[in-house]
């Protein structure tokens, strides 16, 4: 574990071999719902004090995954093993450690922010501050406010301050930012950030991709049923070794095959008359690109350099139209 690791773990029990442990292992997990297999075997290993990202597209077995981590629901086969315990068999000792904010949740009638969490707080043996949590999730100016007044992200922030007031290890988090409008994603992006720097470990699953991109340490990716990739944001199905796209058009009456002989191989049609090179080294490309354009006294005014997105590997690696679909 690397030093920040190794800080973000301080304010959390156990010793450090006990963080170096996976706090979620999963090793052969499948599900089937009578003649039908949701999970046909998957792998996946979330380590101490990182936000690990779910992906997949509608109907690849998010939900059946998470709900089994968190013990809600029965596997047919395989081995889970969640802060060391299989949520099967585990108890309330182990519930206590582990946070969930769902996607909806029904705001306590006829209370306000502060004694919703003061309620809560009475379910755990040892709650975090009510005020503190309040303040970490941005509703201090809500507080003496009923829930029921929230708005819909100031409710979501409700949510997030009630799964954390058990002072959970690890918090699942099932698409936090849904329906949120763009500030209130930043700042729902800010609040679990913030929980990272508490050593909390974090398992997202979303379908913005952004999200995935500004938030996770690691990803997976699940398709009907597998896990079909893992990595970084960065990293994830090659994402670092794919081409980048650099687009222009050329000046009338001049054609790919004019283009300097390093960079014909490379070309390609795209749209409205463009033409798309292929790269793999960008830098050395755009450079020829360039000079030859500049040695013959004209601009490539639309000139555009495109690295694969995170959204494109992932497309690419569930053979989904757009990711946007999904949501
Ligand atoms: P989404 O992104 O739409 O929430 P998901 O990845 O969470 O999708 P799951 O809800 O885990 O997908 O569903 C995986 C598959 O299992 C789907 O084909 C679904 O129809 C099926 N399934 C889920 N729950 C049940 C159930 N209780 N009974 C029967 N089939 C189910």
């Amino acid at each position: 574990m690397d030093s920040t690791g190794q800080e973000r773990g301080l304010d959390q029990p156990g010793t450090a071999s006990a963080q170096a442990e996976p706090v979620i292992s999963v090793r052969g997990l499948v599900k089937r719902y009578g003649s039908q297999q949701a999970l046909a075997g998957i792998d996946l290993d979330v380590r101490h004090g990182e936000i690990f990202a779910f992906l997949g597209p509608n109907g690849a077995g998010k939900t059946t995954t998470v709900e089994m981590l968190e013990g809600f629901r029965q596997r047919t086969g395989g081995e889970i093993s969640v802060l060391g315990h299989d949520p099967a068999t585990a108890g309330g000792a182990w519930r206590d450690r582990v946070g969930v904010v769902l996607q909806e949740s029904e705001p306590e009638p006829g209370l306000s922010v502060r004694e919703c969490l003061a309620m809560y707080a009475g379910f755990y043996r040892a709650p975090r501050d009510i005020d503190q949590t309040i303040a970490l999730v941005g509703l201090t100016g809500k507080a003496g406010t009923l829930a029921t007044r929230l708005s819909g992200g100031q409710r979501r922030r409700l949510d997030f301050a009630l799964a954390l007031i058990g002072d959970p290890e690890l918090i699942f988090l099932d698409e936090p930012t849904t329906g949120f409008d763009p500030s209130a994603r930043r700042a729902a992006w800010e609040v679990v950030a913030g929980l990272r720097q508490l050593g909390k470990t974090i398992f997202l699953t979303t379908h913005y991709m952004d999200e995935a991109e500004y938030l996770a340490d690691r990803i997976a990716v699940l398709s009907a049923g597998r896990v079909v990739a893992h990595g970084t944001p960065r990293t994830l199905g090659g994402r670092d070794h794919m081409a980048t796209a650099i687009s222009f058009t050329l000046p009338d009456g001049l054609a790919a095959r004019d283009l300097p002989e390093g960079l014909r191989p490379l070309a390609g049609p795209g749209p409205e008359g463009s033409t798309v090179l292929h790269s793999e080294s960008p830098l050395v490309h755009l450079q020829m690109l360039g000079n030859w354009a500049l040695g013959r006294g004209f601009d490539l005014p639309d000139l555009d350099v495109h690295r694969p997105t995170l959204e494109d590997v992932y497309l690419s690696l569930t053979g989904s139209t757009s990711a946007k679909d999904q949501r």
